[in-house]
């Protein structure tokens, strides 16, 4: 076949599999033209998953006659100037939405500019212009589209479940909302629940919107970011580690109001968390950029769902800054979920139906109350692991954030009292935290000081764990340890780390060894360390099952105190959790 110049409806058609992957696409053009359009109020119709019906109504702008033809053609905007793609502030750009959209549908859109009498609709059908005729309608525009991918059967073959459709397109609305809070989002239809999240103005309007979009248990547990660096300015909400999830479902990015999917931001928010979270847990986070439009490539993506920055490097340092900084200033704090979750899960035990006169020297005689010899432990309890002993007189304990310890129960879990809230700490996690920090801080300021053993410890190995050690040791002595291979499956261990304190120095080198071979070549170097620090803090910590002091357990809550991220140990568990009296009181029914 000769080549050919391809007929206009055909390069349409050509140009929608790019633009119009599924019905969300279809949404996510139209929303961004009424929002390009100056749009206060937004609605979106669908029906059948958006593939039978999107409609989506703007008082934006509207056009006039002469735009409104113009506006289905292809590679027809308003919105470039003739020098080109370096200073892009509207969503569109490319011009080819409309024509896109209708050469794969059945189209319609009528507008109405504020100084006309009425509007005027124009149809197309398969590319084919028909009108414009008037037709009443308010200021704004309304664009139809039915039928989707009808004549594009390959297309329809493609897409999900109605349901899953309109569940995309649900997605869509959300992050087109999170990055416009003043516009007023609904979206209808059969297929869909309804929404209804009112414009916000001010201040507070990014919070509010993400509270709308994202739900108050979000935005209970999530600290604000606030940062300008490297001419990037990053705001939104950061989730605590402790309210991480499965899946990076929740996390949404934006670049100058636009949602994107990006490696740098992705990179840096991994990165970011990384002392907190387990390489299978995500964060949740909305986060937003204000970059030079300069600075930023948006016409990589015919969808413009990507881009590029120009400099990658300083916008991964900001965005990571802006995080690190935001969980720093959230100190110790745990999620409040945390605390709910706890809540949930005390039960309020079966009461017997026996009358209740018969209950209460059944318990007497249980708990044996020898209340007239002080100092006793209660009888029956001695043996239990709780332990109890008067607080000291002085001590204020609504002074400190964590309270005063009063007790330690099963061993591993410091009860400790704030004012007006009971404090459950579990030490072992807790520590962890701590020596990783400590270890952290020693490195950054040089070696990590040592201690050495006057005889080394000879730990007995697997030959191939004994050469990843041997490769390894160059990193370790960085952090403290100093070993040596001795013979084939031996090596020996002259110098540990000092925090490590007197350890298990035989578990703490069988566990790098497994950690050496998990990690294999795959991590980075600096990974790499961080995973050996997160082993090393383990075996530092106090173990549970460990008795500790009142003046042991205070000192451990002081330094928490003292410590960036206390709140959740290096596997992102939180590390205390906090239950207010007025939460006790609701356990006993006694508020309400
Ligand atoms: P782009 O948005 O990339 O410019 P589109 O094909 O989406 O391309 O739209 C073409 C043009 O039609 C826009 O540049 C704009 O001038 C006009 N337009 C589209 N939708 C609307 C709307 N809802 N309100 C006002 N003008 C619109
Ligand atoms: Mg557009």
């Amino acid at each position: 076949m000769p080549i050919r110049q391809l007929p206009e409806a055909l390069v349409n058609k050509i140009a929608a599999g790019e633009v119009v992957e599924r019905p969300a696409s279809v949404v996510k053009e139209l929303i961004e033209n009424a929002i390009d359009a100056g749009a206060n109020r937004i609605r979106l119709t669908t029906a059948g998953g958006g593939i039978g019906l999107i409609r989506i109504e703007d008082d934006g702008t509207g056009m006039d006659e002469r735009d409104l033809l113009l506006s289905v053609d292809r590679h027809a905007t308003s919105k470039l100037a003739d020098d080109g793609l370096d200073d892009i502030r509207t969503l569109g750009f490319r011009g080819e939405a409309l024509a896109s959209i209708g050469a794969v549908s059945a189209f319609s859109i009528a507008s109405r500019p504020a100084d006309a009498a009425t509007g005027l609709s124009l149809v197309l059908d398969r590319g084919r212009k028909t009108g414009p005729t008037p037709v009443a309608m308010n200021r704004g525009t309304i664009v139809e589209v039915r039928d989707l991918f009808a004549a594009v059967p390959a297309r329809r073959k493609f897409l999900k479940s109605e349901r899953a459709e309109a569940a995309a397109i649900t997605d869509v609305v959300r992050r087109l909302a999170m990055a416009n809070p003043e516009v007023h989002f609904v979206a209808e239809g059969a297929d869909r629940s309804p929404i209804n999240w009112p414009g916000q103005a001010g201040d507070g309007a990014l919070a509010a919107r993400l509270m709308q979009v994202m739900g108050g248990d979000f935005a209970a547990n999530a600290v604000p970011l606030a940062m300008a660096r490297h001419g990037v300015v990053v705001a939104g909400l950061a989730g605590l580690p402790t309210y991480s999830r499965a899946n990076s479902f929740s996390q949404f990015y934006f670049v100058n109001g636009r949602s994107v999917r990006d490696k740098v931001l992705l990179g840096a928010v991994r990165a970011a968390y990384a002392d907190f979270l387990f390489r299978d847990r995500f964060p949740a986070i909305a986060l937003f950029l204000a970059i030079d439009p300069a600075e930023v490539d948006v016409n990589v993506h015919p969808a413009k769902a990507e881009l590029r920055f120009r400099d990658g490097g300083g916008v991964r340092s900001a965005v990571i800054r802006a995080i690190g900084e935001a969980l720093t200033a959230a100190g110790f704090r745990a999620s409040s979920t945390v605390a709910a979750d706890v809540m949930d899960a005390f039960r309020v035990p079966e009461m017997a139906s026996a009358a209740p006169a018969a209950t209460a020297p059944a318990y007497a005689s249980r708990f044996d109350v020898l209340p007239d010899e002080p100092g006793r432990s209660f009888a029956g309890l001695s043996e239990l692991s709780a332990r109890y002993e008067a607080p000291p007189a002085t001590a204020n304990d609504a002074e400190f954030p964590l309270g005063v310890a009063r007790a330690q129960m099963f061993e591993n879990f410091i009860v400790a009292q704030n004012g007006d809230s009971l404090l459950l700490v579990d030490q072992h996690a807790a520590h962890e935290r701590l020596v990783y920090e400590r270890f952290k801080a020693q490195l950054a300021a040089g070696p990590v000081p040592s201690q050495a053993h006057l005889i080394p410890v000879v730990v007995e190995l697997p030959e191939d764990d004994c050469s990843r050690l041997e490769e390894a040791a160059p990193s370790l002595e960085r952090l403290g340890l100093y070993l040596e291979r001795f013979g084939a499956r031996a090596v020996a261990v002259r110098e540990t780390p000092a925090v490590l304190g007197q350890g298990d120095v035989e578990g703490l080198v069988r566990d790098l060894a497994d950690g050496l071979a998990e990690w294999g070549e795959v991590a980075t170097l600096s990974d790499r360390m961080e995973a050996i620090i997160g082993r090393m803090a383990c075996h530092g910590s106090v173990r549970s099952g460990r008795r500790l002091r009142l003046d042991e357990m205070n000192a451990l809550l002081r330094e928490m105190e003292a410590t960036p991220h206390s709140g959740q140990c290096i596997h992102g568990r939180p590390t205390y959790v906090e239950l207010k009296k007025r939460d006790i009181e609701r356990l006993f029914g006694r508020s309400r």
